[in-house]
């Protein structure tokens, strides 16, 4: 998504660990106008799918999340990181290992609101090793709901968790693919090399 990725080239900062920083429109500040076009993106590229609802992952899943669950007319339903009183019906839960945090921590989603009738997308910010989707592919699994696809901001997809998620079968889109990244420069996959 060429908008996308002007804004990641002109607005981001590659910090130590492989880490990108896109705390002024994705992960802090986020650039509403941005968000409306990545939902917009994610529903065309998902349409017809009878798509019944979005799953992602608090906090940074949110923002694309529901901009996406508004174009597609379906709700948003995001994991919880921690554990809510609130959450009284029965989990389905599943364990994942932070990339940014560097830390284990479970996500949970409560049974109410998700089922075997549901036809999932996941949406999530990043994709560096696949854990954040893996837990989420779990979740899914757990309830019985038939899973759709991903799709994913940013993929860094020199990280690999996005080519063994799609080598299972799943279908992942990724609106930048970030091939290569140096304090200096950040190279993206092309789209012809995409397919
Ligand atoms: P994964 O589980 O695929 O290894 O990492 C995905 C999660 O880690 C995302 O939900 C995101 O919150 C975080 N993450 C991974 N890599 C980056 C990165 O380079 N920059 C930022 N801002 N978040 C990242």
């Amino acid at each position: 998504m060429k908008l996308l990725e002007e804004i990641i080239l002109r607005e981001s900062t590659v910090l130590e660990n492989d880490v990108l920083k896109v705390d002024s429109f994705l992960n802090h500040r986020i650039d509403t106008l941005l968000m409306n076009e990545i939902g917009k993106e994610f529903a065309q590229r998902f349409q017809g799918l009878n798509i019944t609802k979005i799953l992602t992952v608090e906090t940074s899943g949110i923002a694309p999340a529901v901009f996406t669950g508004f174009a597609l007319s379906v709700p948003v339903l995001f994991a919880k990181k921690a554990k809510s009183i609130t959450l009284d019906s029965g989990l389905y839960e599943a364990n994942i290992y932070s990339y940014t945090k560097m830390q284990y921590y479970t996500i949970s989603v409560s049974k109410k609101y998700l089922t075997k009738r549901d036809n999932v997308l996941i949406i999530d910010d990043f994709m560096a090793n696949g854990q954040a989707v893996r837990g989420l592919l779990e979740i899914i699994k757990q309830s019985g709901a038939h899973i759709v696809g991903a799709g994913i901001v940013i993929e860094k997809g020199f990280q690999g968790g996005g080519k063994s998620i799609r080598e299972e079968g799943i279908r992942v889109e990724s609106l930048a693919i970030v091939d290569k990244m140096s304090e200096k420069n950040i190279l993206f996959k092309k789209e012809e090399d995409k397919k």
